[in-house]
């Protein structure tokens, strides 16, 4: 057997390391505030995993040779678990399409809740809580990290595409509650057991499956009936769950490095889901407790006006010919993967005199973030990308507003039509601009599946295509009129 540290200097070790490790999980998150320093941060939090990592093998190593019977073979598969596991994330990493990056999301998300659950599984099956505390604190994140685990893998279906639709039950909200009280109420039971204070006729083993099952059933339960465009809330309550499910692991493993790991990410989760809550205009208990997100009452013959095509030639002339225009990316551009070729058009405009600046929605696109990513990896000045409250005024004094590939976002269903499920949520004003150009395959519907009035206005133009073909287009008309650039 190794034991090459002394027995005191192995906790120390592993202490400092844990220590070291949450240091540079803090470090790295500081620095992922800034798009400019976000990739220096996402490497400074990874060195922090593997010391993390390492401090777990060297625990391993340095406890008493009495506690640790099975340790090789226990070695042997966390060493299988971490090759497959890091294999599939780093093959998944860099093959994933820009699209498919918020489904991965959620799968990662649920993968941690499923961690924290079968870390505390580990710990329930096996009894090894000291005392009424840690067993209750085990149960809790069990319970969250479950919930976590199939709330999340309901949530990549619905991004997927797999599942459509809201699924509601008649009285879903009352069941859920039932089943929360129940997995609650068991929880106690479990808890009053393992202290002797009531008899139980079941075994214990037993109870602890079905409390797991129970909370796997809430969490599927509570995601199946939201709706449409609420989903950016769910992923980041998710977020926050896992976050906080690790966390409490990490207490009842006393492991300091998972501990502020857990609470960081539940802390940055929860300000997460408190964002897009408000971009919504919704709190967070109306999404989960609400039918909000359900289908659209919205007909399409509520809606004045006709579908007006333009060639994407004349629109891209016309902006060349502008002195402003504002451009709202939304999911269609990541879709086409038009980011680049938009910003050699946008440079072009530029040249020409043309004030241009991006305006992005909180929610654009299938993950909190993805459009400032999008325009980051294209090369876009961040000092040209704004936010919905930094921009929505300067729409009405703007010539063109330009919408490519979003739709729900500048929905002007949502400043005024109680019956849909996008009410009360802020748009972004491109109605308001002097002409709004929208870049779009067909006559799709956006995520929230309901009629957009704005491509029907009398001041906007259908611009149909594959967004990549269309700037391809707008960009080859622009070079045609030979214009020198200006100075
Ligand atoms: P939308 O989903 O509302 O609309 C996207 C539009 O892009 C569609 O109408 C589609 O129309 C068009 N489109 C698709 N592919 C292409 C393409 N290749 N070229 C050109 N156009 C294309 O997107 P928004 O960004 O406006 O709104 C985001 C929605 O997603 C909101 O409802 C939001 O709540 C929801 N959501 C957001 C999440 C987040 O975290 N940001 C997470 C989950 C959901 P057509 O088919 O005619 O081309």
């Amino acid at each position: 057997m190794l034991n090459f540290l002394p027995p005191s200097l192995a906790p120390l070790i592993v202490g400092l390391a844990g220590i070291a490790a949450s240091f540079l999980f803090l470090f790295g998150l500081q620095r992922m505030s800034s798009p400019v320093t976000a990739p220096s941060g996402i490497r400074v939090a990874g060195v922090g995993m593997v010391v993390a990592v390492l401090a777990s093998f060297l625990y391993a190593l340095g406890v008493d040779e009495a506690a640790r019977p099975h340790l090789w073979v226990n070695l042997a598969l966390a060493i299988v678990a971490l090759a497959l596991g890091g294999g599939v994330a780093w093959w998944a990493g860099r093959t994933v399409a820009m699209t498919a990056m918020p489904q991965m999301v959620a799968i990662y998300n649920g993968m941690g809740g499923g961690a924290a659950a079968g870390i505390a599984a580990v710990e329930l099956f096996g009894n090894k809580a000291s005392d009424a505390t840690a067993l209750g604190v085990t149960l809790l994140g069990a319970l969250i990290g479950a919930v976590s685990l199939s709330g999340s893998l309901i949530a990549w279906a619905k991004l997927q595409g797999v599942l459509n639709k809201p699924l509601r039950v008649p009285g879903q909200q009352l069941l859920n509650g039932a089943v929360m009280l129940v997995t609650v109420a068991l929880g106690v039971f479990i808890v009053c057991v393992a202290y002797k204070l009531v008899d139980s006729p079941v075994a214990m083993p037993a109870m602890v499956w079905t409390f797991l099952a129970l909370a796997l059933a809430f969490g599927v339960l509570m995601t199946l009936p939201i709706g449409g465009a609420d989903m950016p809330v769910v992923i980041s309550i998710y977020n926050a769950f896992t976050g906080l499910a690790v966390g409490l692991e990490g207490y009842v493993l006393q492991n300091p490095a998972l501990m502020i790991a857990g609470m960081v990410v539940g802390a940055a989760g929860l300000l997460l889901t408190l964002l897009m809550a408000k971009a919504m205009n919704r709190s967070v208990s109306n999404v989960v407790f609400t039918n909000f997100g359900g289908p659209s009452k919205h007909k399409r013959s509520a809606v004045k006006g006709e579908l007006k095509p333009m060639a994407p030639g004349d629109a891209g002339i016309a902006m060349r010919y502008a002195k402003s225009v504002i451009i709202v990316p939304g999911f269609g551009l990541a879709a086409a993967q038009a980011q680049g070729k938009l910003y050699e058009f946008v440079k072009m405009l530029q040249a020409g005199g043309v004030s241009v600046k991006f305006a992005i929605h909180p929610v654009a696109g299938r993950m909190p973030g993805q459009m400032d990513v999008l325009l980051a990896e294209a090369g876009v000045p961040y000092d040209m990308i704004f936010q919905l409250e930094d921009i929505n005024e300067e729409f009405a004094t703007t010539d063109i507003s330009l919408v490519i590939g979003a739709n729900d976002v500048v929905n002007p269903a949502a400043r005024s039509d109680k019956g849909s499920p996008i009410y009360g949520m802020p748009i972004l004003n491109a109605d308001k601009a002097g002409k709004c150009f929208v870049v779009k395959r067909g006559e799709g519907k956006g995520y929230a599946g309901i009629v957009n009035a704005l491509f029907y206005a009398d001041n906007t133009c259908m611009v149909y295509g594959d967004a990549l073909a269309v700037l391809q287009q707008m960009t080859e008309s622009v070079k045609s009129l030979g214009l020198p650039a200006a100075a």
